[in-house]
């Protein structure tokens, strides 16, 4: 069996998922079973379907539900023309999921409020939609397809929006729901994404969850291989959106790319690589456009090279300066600070210590406002916003000459707030600010991957 994740992008309209379905239909002998994202910006549109809710925006949420029955009516139409009984069902789907999506909106209006739960149940229908209209379109094509729901086995903690994978569970339940499915079919579809607590309720797995939902998957039914397919030709040397010249790397290992996701690298979900090594299952990283490319391998560390990979960044950080006399000396005054970072489950990334002073670095998205208050309550605090990180990745790092001056020759004219190097070998992350992040990137960039080594 193989897992195949198909990205927003890569089911983003009729041409897409056309174009993903040939590529489907060239692996059945493998068994593929298909993870779908919900079509490109449907799932940001819910997300936005359910604040007009909660701010009893009438005219904005049924704005909001319109525009999601008609593109997806109009694509059911466009996928399924030569096949009106396909092209019924997939209609039919659509409509149910709608209506029932629109009664459930109804009722977060007339309260005005929006629970966790509410809104997991909300963002799901975006792949509740993609995985029926391309189950119905695969079946169209001659492609037996059977579909699960993947509520019922992708099993996580109560964490509505984050929910922590229950793997036991997931373990235990999917082989057989699976093993059901391919009775009589050549290929099973489900959703990226979507998951659900041991009691059924609702939950989703975070924002870019999908490739965590294919990667999970993978591990449960011990597959050959996962494969994300996605809008570029692999995992590159740096974000293409962000740096010119960037290059695709034939191999990575599991680390460096766990490390460059951790680090912001959006191309793969952070947790993604966890399951797939628990089972040391290979992944790759391929282009739908482009889907004879090699792409990327994603492989045990063994088979990799050292050397510099990548550049990552987070473009909008804080960084939390906690300054107290009372730290020299005292044990458990780490523990005390880091205790707060974790009852209010505002996570930490980078972290540096002075005689008298920790900084950390946490995302600008978590709320730190309480972490800071309670901070307060025993050393002075300092946060600096607008301010970005930077993470040069690849295996052995520490051990190549020239690679530390080649960083950080470009950084000669800006002030660097923070430095710090995971024990792994496999990072080195700085903190600078957020205006001078892009021509950043792009000089290290060119120092590291356009010109000699060492020079
Ligand atoms: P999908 O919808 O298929 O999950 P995403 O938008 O989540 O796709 O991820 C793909 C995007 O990741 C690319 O379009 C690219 O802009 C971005 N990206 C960030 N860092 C990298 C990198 N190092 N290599 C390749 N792509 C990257
Ligand atoms: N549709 C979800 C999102 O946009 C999950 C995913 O695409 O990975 O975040
Ligand atoms: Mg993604």
């Amino acid at each position: 069996m193989i897992i195949m994740k198909f990205g927003g992008t890569s089911v983003a309209n009729c041409e897409a998922i056309t174009r993903a379905i040939d590529i489907i239909k060239g692996r059945l002998d493998e068994k593929p079973i298909v993870v779908v994202s919900a079509l490109s910006k449907v799932t940001d549109l819910l997300y936005k379907l359910s604040d007009a809710a909660a701010a009893k925006n009438r005219i904005e949420v049924e704005n909001l539900l319109e525009q999601l029955r008609t593109r997806h009516i109009a694509l059911a139409n466009e996928l399924m023309a030569n096949n009106s009984e396909l092209c019924r069902a997939a209609c039919s789907k659509v409509n149910a999921i709608c209506d029932s999506l629109s009664n459930f909106v109804s009722a977060v209006c007339a309260l005005g409020e929006l629970s966790d739960r509410s809104k997991a149940v909300i963002i799901s229908n975006g792949e509740y939609l993609s995985s029926n209209i391309i189950c119905c379109a695969l079946n169209a094509r001659g492609i037996v397809t059977s579909y699960i729901d993947a509520r019922s086995i992708i099993i996580t903690s109560k964490d509505f929006l984050k929910g922590e994978p229950v793997n036991e569970e997931i373990i235990r339940r999917t082989p057989e729901i699976v093993s059901d499915a391919f009775n009589g079919a050549d290929t099973v579809i489900t959703q990226g994404f979507v998951s659900a607590t041991p009691d059924g309720e609702p939950t989703v797995l975070g924002r870019g969850g999908s490739d965590y939902s294919a990667s999970l998957i993978g591990m449960a039914v011990d597959a050959k291989r996962i494969e994300i397919w996605t809008d570029v030709d692999g995992v590159r040397t740096a974000d293409p959106r962000r740096v010119k010249n960037t290059k695709c790397l034939d191999k990575i290992s599991f680390e460096e790319a766990a490390e460059m996701a951790h680090f912001g690298a959006k191309v793969l979900h952070p947790l993604t690589i966890e399951p797939a090594v628990k089972k040391n299952i290979p992944l790759f990283v391929l282009n739908s456009m482009n889907p004879e490319g090699k792409g990327t391998a994603i492989l045990q560390s063994s088979f990799i090279e050292d050397g510099v990979k990548s550049i990552s960044c987070k473009e909008n950080i804080n960084v939390i300066n906690i300054f107290s006399t009372k730290m020299i000396n005292v044990s458990g005054f780490l523990k005390k600070v880091f205790e707060i970072f974790s009852e209010n489950k505002v996570s930490v990334d980078l972290i540096s210590t002075s005689e008298a002073n920790i900084s950390v670095t946490v995302d600008s998205g978590q709320n730190i406002d309480k972490v800071v208050k309670q901070l307060s309550e025993f050393a002075d605090v300092i946060v600096d916003n607008d301010k970005s990180q930077i993470s040069v990745i690849g295996k052995n790092i520490i051990n190549l000459n020239g690679m530390l001056k080649n960083t950080f020759a470009p950084l000669r004219d800006c002030k660097i707030y923070m430095i710090s190097q995971g024990a792994s070998y496999v990072n080195i992350s700085f903190v600078v600010d957020r205006s001078v992040l892009n021509p950043v990137m792009q000089e290290i960039h060119h120092y590291l991957f356009e010109t000699e080594p060492g020079k």
